[in-house]
Formats: structure tokens, sequence, C-alpha cells
């Protein structure tokens, strides 16, 4: 899968991106980030991107011109239109859902915008959807475009070392994961559940299973509710 991210800000969405997990399986080739600065793409002597809004009020608002050029670019370089996303805090929520659905395309492209937002016409012209990362307002849209990646990337096979890695975490399965110990056995005078460390694999799946029941419901009743429903409990 290829992502490309574009921003006013590729060498943030950089060095978030090129650590860590993401980073290696960049590496490796597992997956394809590729940042564009939207900047590159105006035809302003001084580089601008942004001018006053219509109508009057505070702040600028991102011109449609450049990220179209920046779009057009894209879209000559994969050979495809790609699905794009608007990060904006007037999208649809963000969800584990959302990611596994994304983690299944060829080719997404985030568009992140500054300031007071983007002109709606160029969103009109190429925005397949939305994206929010929750109900509150970000200076941009790089931080929640690093979310999103993250979240993706993570669902693309060769990124994590085995499916099982996420088959069994929260929110995968709608419930939320179970506790989790290491070394050593006993720390502050606290010990690990015995039921860990007897080796019996079925006695192990129960607890966990029991765990993640109990977890939800306490403290996702709406998740719990839902799942208990989906699975005639
Ligand atoms: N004036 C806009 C409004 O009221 O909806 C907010 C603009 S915000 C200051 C600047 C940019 O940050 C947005 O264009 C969007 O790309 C990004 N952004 C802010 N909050 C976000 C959120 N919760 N989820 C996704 N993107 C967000």
């Amino acid at each position: 899968m290829r992502i490309d991210i574009a921003t006013l800000f590729p060498e943030m969405m950089e060095s978030i991106l090129s650590e860590s997990i993401v980073g290696r399986a960049r590496k490796k080739g597992a997956i394809e980030i590729v940042c564009h600065q939207i900047r590159d793409y105006t035809n302003d002597k001084h580089r601008r991107v942004d001018d006053i809004p219509y109508g009057g009020g505070m702040g600028m608002v991102m011109q449609a011109d450049p990220i179209y050029n920046c779009y057009k670019a894209i879209c000559e370089q994969i050979g495809c239109k790609p699905h794009t996303i608007y990060m904006s805090p007037k999208g649809t929520v963000f969800s584990q859902k959302k990611a596994i659905e994304l983690s299944k395309l060829d080719n997404i492209l985030l568009l992140c915008g500054h300031y007071e937002g983007v002109d709606q016409r160029i969103l009109d012209k190429i925005v397949d959807e939305e994206i929010s990362i929750g109900d509150y307002v970000l200076t941009g849209g790089e931080l929640p475009a690093a979310v999103v990646t993250d979240a993706v990337a993570r669902m693309c096979s060769g990124v994590l070392s085995s499916d099982e890695c996420f088959e069994e975490e929260s929110h995968f399965r709608g419930l939320l994961e179970y506790p989790q110990y290491t070394r050593p056995e006993i720390w502050e005078n606290e010990a690990v559940p015995p039921v860990l460390l007897s080796g019996h694999h079925k006695n192990i799946a129960d607890w966990r299973m029991q765990q993640s029941l109990e977890i939800t419901r306490i403290k996702r009743p709406d998740m719990y509710e839902k799942y208990k429903k989906e699975h005639g409990e």
C-alpha cells in the first residue's frame, strides 16, 4: 500500500513516520509513505498558499490551486486517483474499523489543512471523505494524518511481526484488551495472575476473554452492550 500525505509541514510528518515500527516497515518496503510539500505547487513567487477568507472573519484559508496541482502530480506519479481524505474536525470520527477498511486500499491520500482550513471548492473536487480524530480542534491536519497513517500502516501485512499482534488488541473485535504482564513474576509484592504461569492455553484464553469482557463492561459500557447484542449474549 502507498500513503501520500499533502502538507505544509512534510518534515514534521517525516520525523514521526521515520521512527519505530512504521519507519522500519517503510525501510523494508512493507509500506510506502510519501510526504508532499504543498508549497512546492504554488505559482506565487513568495510561495504563499493561503489568503484571507471571502466574507471576512479571522485567519487565513488555504487556496485551492496549490492543493489541486499537488493532487494532480500525485495522480500522475501513482497512475490513478487515490482515495482522498481531508483531515477535518468536521469529519467522521476515526475508528479501528475505518483503519482496517483503509488498509485494504492500494492508495490513499491524506490532505492536511492549516490556518482556518481549506477552500471548499478543492474539497468538493477531490475529497472522497473527511476524517476527524476527535471532537476538538488542532492547529493543523498533520498530527491527525500521522494518527491515521500509523493505525492504517499497522494493519498492512508485513508491518507487524504477526497478524496476531493486532487481532487480540483493544477495538479489533469490539472489546478492550485484557491486562498484560511481563517479568519479574513478583514486583513490589504484586504477583502475576497464576493462570498466566500455568502453561494451560485454554485456561489462559478463557481468563483473557473474561478480563476483556469485564474491562470493557466497566470502562466502555457502550462497547460492551454492542458486543453483547452482536454476539447474542
Ligand atoms: N476552522 C476549522 C473548523 O472550525 O472546522 C478548523 C481549522 S483547524 C484550526 C486547521 C486544520 O487542522 C484543519 O483544516 C484540519 O485539517 C486540521 N484539524 C484540526 N482539528 C482536527 C481534528 N480533530 N481531526 C482532523 N483534523 C483536524
